[in-house]
């Protein structure tokens, strides 16, 4: 059998861009570059590459293979070579030059062919609760699937992630992080991905609109602006969200794309004195209580994705939810790793 030369060439490959370009076009299940997809044939793995969207499956080169029985086998002594997965990409199959996705590990470790990560706010509705597990068993019970709790994306995960392994699941839910699903063909993982995302749903609630006035009567002469998405300000205007918000970051996209935190001020709060008095920048993402969201003029197509994710998330979660947040320790882990600084620099040469 010959080797496939490009993802096109893979038996299924059709349904399976467009199982991929679907996911990536649903703002409730991937957020700018997050998200990844993997098709497995012949011992290559052809995997979403690092900082690409995929929404593009269908209309841009966006899958690189790599290949599997090395990969697992680095992934088996631990290897930092895995962090990245660079070292294994097919030589001469690569002509942009692309990195593997950061989280190419995840679909090495199942053995299913068709393999679907997704930052689904469903399930991280339910993902960065305490009881998470606990809750998820009860929405999941049927389906073969494991929980991952936290660890940074990369080595650290995919060692979570291979103590989970037996027996294999279907279905992953990664703590504070989202949702793996794998099937044999592209309609059994297509098929589980809608039914978990509908074993998971819950009804948001809404929090009424924004003070407009108010937020650009407080944006004047910062470099902010209120958020155009009218759905994000709810966060500001829920004083349940609003501190949940407050006290950390939930998973890892948010911390990449919009910094460790928010910053929430007080309606009588001057952002401008606030600005000057730092001599570092403060978070992207400002709530102001009760009137609203801003965000920088400058925020990449990333960060407004990365406010609307939190803001779909926190709809669907009630006051006395007990929540987990990420530690300062996982936030500096994140904000430090060499492969998210590329996937960084990437959104922001796209803005
Ligand atoms: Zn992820």
């Amino acid at each position: 059998m010959h080797e496939a030369r490009t993802i096109r060439d893979v038996p299924g490959a059709m349904e399976f861009l467009h199982l991929s370009a679907k996911a990536g076009q649903d703002a409730a299940l991937v957020q700018g570059p997050g998200g990844n997809t993997s098709i497995k044939q012949d011992g290559i793995l052809w995997v979403k590459a690092s900082g690409t969207q995929l929404a593009d499956a269908l209309t841009a080169d966006i899958f690189l293979p790599v290949r599997l029985a090395p990969l697992l086998q680095a992934l088996d002594r631990h290897d930092p070579a895995c962090e990245t997965s660079a070292d294994f990409v097919v030589a001469g199959l690569n002509p942009r030059a692309l990195r593997p996705s950061i989280e190419t590990t995840l679909h090495a470790l199942l053995p299913q062919r068709v393999v679907v990560h997704v930052h689904c706010v469903e399930t991280l509705s339910w993902a960065c609760r305490e009881d998470g597990e606990a809750r998820l068993s009860e929405r999941l019970k049927g389906l073969n699937w494991a929980f991952v709790p936290y660890a940074r994306p990369g080595l650290p995960l995919s060692q979570a992630m291979a103590a989970r392994l037996s027996p294999v699941p279907s279905v992953v839910v990664l703590g504070n992080h989202g949702l793996v699903v794998a099937g044999d063909t592209v309609d059994a993982a297509a098929k589980l991905l809608t039914d978990v995302q509908r074993r998971l749903r819950r009804p948001e609630a809404h929090a009424g609109s924004a003070n407009w006035a108010r937020l650009d009567l407080v944006a004047e002469a910062t470099g902010y602006q209120a958020v155009a998405d009218p759905l994000v300000h709810a966060l500001a205007l829920d004083p349940f969200r609003l501190q949940a918000v407050a006290q950390g970051s939930l998973y890892p996209d948010h911390v990449i794309f919009l910094g460790p935190a928010v910053l929430t001020l007080q309606p009588d709060e001057s952002l401008k004195l606030l600005l000057a008095r730092n001599d570092r920048p403060i978070a992207p993402l400002i709530l102001v209580a009760g009137a609203g969201a801003l965000l920088p003029r400058t925020a990449t197509p990333s960060a407004k994705a990365m406010a609307r994710c939190l803001a779909d998330v926190m709809a669907r979660l009630r006051p006395g939810e007990p929540l987990r947040h990420l530690t300062a320790t996982d936030e500096y882990a994140l904000l430090n790793w060499d492969a998210e600084k590329y996937r960084q620099a990437l959104s922001k040469a796209r803005a």
